[in-house]
């Protein structure tokens, strides 16, 4: 029986984690990837927005967040299946067989990048999918590109690519596009980018590599495709609340609806970080909650605080 298992080692976790094991908790944190650090391992712009600490990309960040925690205690899994969970009894059962049971149980699971799902995305992984505009830039210069999505990191992307290929498509399927007004001004006077809005991107083809997409406007009865050599997709996210969501109360987005203590509608159960943050997801803001949680479970259990 642990005091606590954290599920999730993003800053949300890592940050529950270090507190915790200052705390005196005995600690388990699981993460389901091979590396720690959630989203950071794919923050590939600087992070100038973390109090004290100016990051060139999220692995800079994460090693700062790894030395904060080199001389903690808690025990850390990678790689970790997780096949059911009983939130009532805190029981969890791993895929390699295993039971663990814990008092509190934090779950700090983040979110995912929500995807098209369209044939040839998945097939294409590598061969023509953009994974981000700032680190495959060079390798799609001179190449003509896709964007899809209507946000801010839409827009953002289709700007960074208009600087070195020689047209950005942007596919939106709504009216408007949702990015911030300064983006949507450099998009229209950016004579590289065409704003197709009201369609949706309903094929990827190719070959051995992106060759070319099917774009289907609202109004339009046939599709029609377009010759490119990249798609990058930034449709929003979602979170990675699966496992929970039958046993706790969430918002219409499946986001984990939680208080101000971090706690979930099942007592002693407690979420942090991006599943539940779906207003201000930030890195401070997972960070700030996972404190919070973990003070929160120290003070229940009536663990003597460190000063
Ligand atoms: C490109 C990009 C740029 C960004 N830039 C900034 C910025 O400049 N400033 C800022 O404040 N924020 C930024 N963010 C947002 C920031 O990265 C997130 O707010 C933060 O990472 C959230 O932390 P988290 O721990 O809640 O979730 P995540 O970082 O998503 O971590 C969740 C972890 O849980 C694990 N997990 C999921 N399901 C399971 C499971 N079933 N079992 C075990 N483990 C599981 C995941 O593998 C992951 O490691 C950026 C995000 C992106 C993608």
């Amino acid at each position: 029986m642990h005091d606590v298992i954290i599920i999730g080692a993003g800053p949300a976790g890592l940050s529950a984690a270090f507190w915790c094991d200052e705390l005196g908790l005995d600690t388990l944190v699981l993460e389901q990837a091979e590396q720690i650090g959630g989203q950071l391992q794919r923050v590939y712009n600087p992070i100038e927005n973390y109090l004290g600490l100016k990051a060139a990309n999220g692995q800079e960040l994460l090693l700062h967040f790894s030395a904060g925690v080199s001389d903690a205690s808690f025990d850390l899994w990678t790689g970790v299946g997780l096949s059911a969970i009983d939130l009532k009894t805190r029981r969890i059962s791993l895929r390699s067989g295993e039971q663990l049971q814990a008092i509190s149980l934090i779950i700090a699971t983040g979110v995912r990048r929500r995807e098209l799902g369209v044939a040839g995305e998945n097939e294409f992984a590598g061969k023509g999918i953009i994974e981000s505009a700032t680190r495959d830039r060079d390798l799609f210069a001179g190449k003509d590109v896709c964007v899809v999505g209507g946000g801010d990191a839409a827009a953002e992307n289709a700007l960074l690519l208009s600087e070195v290929c020689p047209t950005v498509t942007l596919v939106h399927r709504g009216k408007r596009l949702r990015a911030r007004r300064d983006l949507i001004e450099s998009l229209q006077t950016n004579h590289c980018v065409t704003v197709f809005t009201e369609s949706v991107l309903t094929r990827i083809i190719g070959n051995a590599e992106v060759e070319a997409v099917e774009v289907l406007r609202k109004d339009g009865l046939k599709p029609f495709q377009i010759a490119v050599r990249g798609v990058l997709v930034r449709i929003g996210v979602e979170p990675n609340s699966e496992l929970f969501r039958d046993q706790l109360q969430h918002d219409e987005n499946n986001y984990i609806s939680v208080d101000s203590r971090q706690e979930t509608s099942m007592p002693f159960v407690f979420a942090i970080g991006d599943v539940s943050n779906p207003l201000a997801p930030t890195i401070s803001g997972a960070t700030g909650a996972g404190a919070t949680a973990a003070k929160i479970i120290a003070a229940r259990l009536n663990t003597k605080v460190k000063d």
